[in-house]
């Protein structure tokens, strides 16, 4: 076109999807197919051959990820958790060592624990916000360095820059779990991240729809290695899944503002409010990790958890009295959630280093109007 095409929105809405040769579409259109007809025997007409290798609507989707993330290749799988297996299983073998945050997913953890440790991978979970702790937590087996930020529920901070150094240092990999920011609002790769990992059922996605995941590798080999693995596991995304991921996409900038605005505007709130204990934000000055949220970080995203005065009790009730807040898991969709990670996401770690406080409530805030929200809470609040 001779026309320089960088800016994220522009990227996040044509990046991969130029009209449709044949007919002109201007949205790729759902390639519900598996099989490819070739020109001959050994000679591949379109480059497609069989779609747990490649279909077109993965493949646009696969594109915009990678051009939105600043990657050279974005790959689509089925799930979150399906990318963080086809990742670590594709450059770990038995034997090797990864340092996870010490607040890390609960599925990822679970992955760790319960799924890769039986194959031999070894992890030490790791407070990334103590960079010390990590230095001295890297061995000589150390393939990976595993990073969330901000983190959930508690929305800790982690330096990705400073955790890529001591990353590369050990000649390990540093992955960075991007689900939380988007990469509207983070960008690890221009961090000196070599991978990053989403959960597209989140704001990728966008409309609590679809579940998908993620991987997009900085470097060429390292995408070449992952695609390969990514088509020898075959946790691929269907077409119609990786349509409507496509779909997310093009609103996120417009959804990541939104949620943010909204976000700060039910920060104020429960800072002012008497019930409420402590917010967790790393948007307030008095967050722990604020600057270095603030230096990577674009706004602070739509995510909020709070403690209530009078403990689990309140807490759980809170969550049952809010109306528009919907009570439910997973985050970052166009419509409020409510939850009580201590009793729901976080229920199965109870007991464990990734306990949370019980007076803790979390909200994934969303894009409705602001005054709506604010009211819900009051009332749900009481006084
Ligand atoms: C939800 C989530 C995952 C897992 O993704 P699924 O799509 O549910 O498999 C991984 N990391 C984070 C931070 C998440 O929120």
């Amino acid at each position: 076109m001779g026309v320089m095409i960088e800016g994220f929105e522009t990227l996040a809405i044509h990046a991969g999807q130029e009209a449709d040769p044949r007919t002109g579409a201007v949205v790729p259109p759902i390639y519900a197919v598996s099989t490819y007809k070739q020109d001959g025997v050994g000679g591949l007409r379109s480059g497609y051959e069989y779609s747990r290798s490649a279909n077109p609507t993965r493949t646009a989707l696969e594109e915009c990820l990678a051009a939105i993330e600043g990657g050279t290749r974005g790959l689509a799988f089925a799930s979150g958790l399906a990318a963080e297996d086809t990742l670590l299983r594709g450059v770990c073998g038995p034997g090797d060592h990864v340092i996870i945050p010490d607040d890390a997913y609960g599925g990822t953890y679970r992955l760790f624990a319960k799924v890769l440790a039986r194959w031999g991978l070894h992890y030490d979970p790791v407070p990334l916000g103590d960079l010390e702790a990590v230095r001295a937590a890297v061995r000589p087996d150390t393939k990976a360095i595993w990073v969330e930020t901000p983190t959930n529920p508690l929305l800790g901070i982690a330096d990705i820059e400073a955790l890529g150094s001591i990353a590369h240092e050990a000649d390990a990999l540093l992955v960075v779990d991007n689900t939380f920011a988007s990469p509207y609002l983070q960008q690890p790769l221009a961090l000196g991240a070599d991978v990053v990992v989403h959960s597209t059922t989140k704001y990728v996605g966008g409309h609590s729809d679809v579940v998908g995941g993620a991987l997009v590798a900085r470097d060429r080999d390292l995408g070449e290695e992952l695609a390969y693995h990514q088509n020898a596991m075959g946790a691929v995304a269907g077409p119609f899944d990786a349509w409507l991921t496509l779909r997310g996409i093009k609103t996120l900038a417009l959804r990541m503002e939104r949620h943010c605005d909204n976000a700060e505007r039910v920060v104020d709130l429960l800072l002012s409010h008497p019930r409420v204990t402590e917010v967790l934000y790393p948007g307030l000055a008095g967050h722990p990790g604020h600057e270095v949220a603030a230096k990577q970080m674009r706004r602070f995203g739509g995510m909020v958890s709070f403690r209530v005065a009078g403990g689990e009790a309140e807490a759980v009730e809170i969550c049952n009295r809010t109306k528009l807040f919907t009570l439910g898991e997973s985050l970052g969709g166009v419509e409020s959630l409510i939850e009580h990670p201590g009793r729901m996401t976080h229920a199965s770690v109870a007991g464990s280093a990734l306990e949370v406080p019980p007076d803790l409530v979390r909200l994934s805030v969303g894009v409705e109007t602001v005054s709506d929200l604010l009211g819900d809470l009051t009332q749900a609040l009481g006084s």
